[in-house]
């Protein structure tokens, strides 16, 4: 029997209600399948920096690297101050294991009423893949005299050709087992030089994909195109910060921040990737047991598939759709159920086509 080993680290808020019920998803399709989850927790994130000064131990890598992977809620406390270095732990995690490709799903699940679906008439399809590792968030900058009438900043990007050269192969390979269709969403007629170079090396190796369609496309037009045309789209390959960015709106166009799940993937598996849901801990709504489990039960399929379990990362999709087609909805989608009941109804659905 397959055993993988599973680092769990709840976070906060939210993430103390929603990891738990990933897990439970995650320990049914198991027992379907014939596999093991064996999963360790750690007590990480905010509310640890409080206590601890950081947001995990100083050998808190050393220990996240003995898993398969590495399953995430969300970090964040309102009186933590997210700017400090200490708080840039995915910031951490995703360079020190590689985990240079962050791969974002954008689908409309069965019978959710996203805010495009009536509008365009066909299903929303494409996925996100932002290159993780450097660009515009490698904190490379300073304040200068920032009190003085004469104050400076800079953030530089820097830019890569290994860097851009595997995130590229990564996206074409992606593409060849999807609908062999690349949009790089860029911004190299202002970004003259790092975005510039980014399309140069991307147009080099796609030139090694002749049979994926490749296609370059401004940020600006890219943001008006996913309200307008997302079904044009396929892998949409871009850069850290602008994938941070069109995420959210990918997001959006699922009608919910609330089913978003994304993989930060180190696919040579030199070390743990990390699946995680792409919204924040939610203060807002924390203790209250209301909020949305599917990004985080998606982010798990995304997880096993990674771990080479497909048939049943497949299973748990088709669970969490046949449940949003029952139209059971939490109150994020102007419904009534728990994280719970969401989380049983997909655990149970899975039970029933053993
Ligand atoms: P971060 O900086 O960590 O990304 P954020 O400030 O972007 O966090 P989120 O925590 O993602 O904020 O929350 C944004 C809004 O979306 C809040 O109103 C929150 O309640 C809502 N939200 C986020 N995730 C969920 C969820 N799983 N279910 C229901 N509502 C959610
Ligand atoms: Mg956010």
């Amino acid at each position: 029997m397959n055993r993988y080993k599973i680092a769990a680290v709840n976070g906060d808020g939210i993430g103390h209600e929603i990891v738990p019920v990933g897990l439970q998803v995650l320990n049914t399709v198991a027992d379907r399948f014939g596999f093991q989850l064996e999963v360790t927790h750690f007590p990480w994130g905010a509310g640890y920096y409080r206590e601890h000064g950081d947001f995990m131990p100083a050998d808190g890598l050393d220990t996240l690297r003995q898993f398969d992977a590495i399953y995430f809620g969300a970090v964040g406390l309102p009186d933590v101050d997210d700017t400090l270095p200490a708080m840039l732990y995915t910031f951490k995690v995703r360079t020190n294991f590689q985990q240079y490709v962050n791969y974002r799903p954008v689908k409309l699940l069965a019978g959710i009423e996203g805010p495009l679906r009536n509008k365009t008439g066909q299903d929303i399809d494409f996925v996100v893949i932002r290159e993780n590792n450097e660009g515009e968030f490698v904190q490379n900058g300073k304040i200068v005299h920032g009190d003085s009438p004469y104050g400076v900043a800079t953030d530089t990007s820097v830019f890569t050709r290994f860097g851009i050269e595997r995130i590229a192969h990564y996206s074409f390979q992606l593409a060849r087992r999807r609908r062999k269709h690349v949009t790089n969403v860029t911004k190299s007629n202002t970004l003259i030089h790092s975005l510039a170079y980014w399309d140069r090396v991307i147009g080099e190796v796609a030139a090694q994909y002749p049979d994926v369609t490749y296609r370059k496309m401004y940020v600006d037009a890219a943001s008006a195109n996913f309200v307008l045309r997302p079904e044009i789209f396929d892998v949409v390959l871009t850069t850290n910060m602008i994938g941070d960015i069109l995420s959210d709106l990918g997001g959006a166009i699922m009608g919910s921040l609330g089913y978003g799940p994304s993989g930060n993937i180190n696919p040579e598996r030199t070390f743990p990737s990390m699946f995680e849901p792409i919204h924040g801990s939610a203060p807002d709504i924390a203790g209250k047991g209301i909020a949305n489990p599917i990004g985080q039960i998606w982010s798990g399929a995304l997880m096993l598939e990674h771990l080479g379990e497909t048939e049943a990362a497949g299973a748990v999709l088709s669970a969490i759709n046949a449940v949003t087609a029952q139209g059971l909805r939490t109150a994020d989608m102007g419904g009534t159920a728990t994280t719970q009941q969401v989380g049983e109804a997909i655990c149970a659905e899975l039970r029933n086509h053993a």
